[in-house]
């Protein structure tokens, strides 16, 4: 299962209907969160979310991206969590979220580590990593890449039988990717029984950024790539000013990087109940090459493989 829950969707300050920067995803049993506003614990318990977190990824250090944690950190603690936690930031920004969490850290239920991921270092987990790369933001911001690792090729038993490998033991062994002894004697290699390996899947996620080629080179050919769109393009001279991007933006840069699905998220407070204005303006600037949604709180999204018609590992 690869699952992207938004949970908040707002720039810099909440709104009515949508608070600031957060987004759970959830892949197998690993549930990760990427931002967290202030008062993100009272959306994944809204969202049904959850709280055994294993890892956090700030894409930069401001307010409306870290200020949720002090108070995460204390519920967990409330819970009793005995796991650890490691909390990522960009270079820089770990100092600051030490002094943010403070004389709490010391007091929790488990211990917590916050370290800084410079661009292109990841984390390698079972079966996928989750790297940083530099976008264009004040003060310094990572965007982060769930990429997962390639798939065995597909297996063809009536290959296998037809070769004289009998069914059985064998069959396992040619999947795991060990040549086998046919009945005659001959070597049978996993490549004469199974198809080629088939992608993963990947999820970009840019956190606040001007459009860059950074963003276009990591989110190439991806499944889901989240872009900010801050403003709509009536305001491309404040968002590059400011640092962020306009739908119109974001659009372009999914199109360029040729992905499959683009979610705009971190609307201004002026678009938070006109969405259609940016999901407009992005349909219009990707020609109809990729998905368009504009995301809301509570929005889930599924990330199926491209060959949905397999059963999920
Ligand atoms: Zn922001
Ligand atoms: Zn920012």
């Amino acid at each position: 299962m690869l699952r992207v829950m938004f949970i908040g969707t707002s720039s810099a300050r909440p709104t009515v209907s949508r608070n600031t920067s957060a987004l759970a995803v959830q892949r197998g049993a690993d549930l990760y969160l990427f931002d967290c506003g202030e008062g993100t614990q009272r959306q994944m318990m809204r969202y049904g979310v959850g709280f055994m977190v294993r890892e956090i990824y700030l894409t930069h250090m401001h307010a409306d991206h870290y200020l949720g944690v002090v108070g995460l950190l204390r519920t967990m603690s409330l819970q009793d969590r005995l796991e650890a936690l490691a909390i990522y930031t960009p270079p820089g920004g770990e100092e600051l979220l030490r002094q943010a969490v403070g004389l709490e850290l010391a007091e929790l239920s488990f211990p917590v580590r916050i370290e800084a991921l410079v661009p292109d270092a990841s984390n390698q987990h079972d079966g996928y990593s989750i790297s940083a790369y530099a976008v264009s933001h004040p003060g310094g911001a990572n965007g982060y890449v769930l990429r997962e690792s390639a798939r065995p090729g597909r297996f063809y038993p009536e290959r296998a039988l037809e070769l004289g490998v009998p069914e059985g033991p064998l069959f396992g062994r040619l999947q795991r990717g060990e040549a086998v002894l046919a009945e005659d004697g001959r070597q049978v290699e996993p490549g004469d029984v199974m198809g080629p390996p088939r992608p993963g899947r990947t999820v970009v996620y840019t956190g606040d950024t001007r459009p860059c080629d950074s963003t276009v080179k990591v989110a190439a050919g991806c499944d889901l790539l989240i872009h900010e769109a801050t403003f709509s393009d009536d305001e491309v001279d404040r968002a590059q000013r400011t640092g962020h991007s306009t739908a119109r933006q974001a659009g372009e840069v999914a199109q360029a990087a040729g992905v499959h699905r683009l979610v705009l998220t971190h609307l201004s407070a002026r678009y938070s109940e006109r969405a259609y204005v940016l999901e407009r303006e992005a349909k219009r600037a990707c020609g109809g090459a990729c998905e368009v949604l504009v995301a809301y709180d509570g929005l889930t999204i599924e990330v199926p493989f491209r060959d949905a018609e397999e059963a999920e590992p």
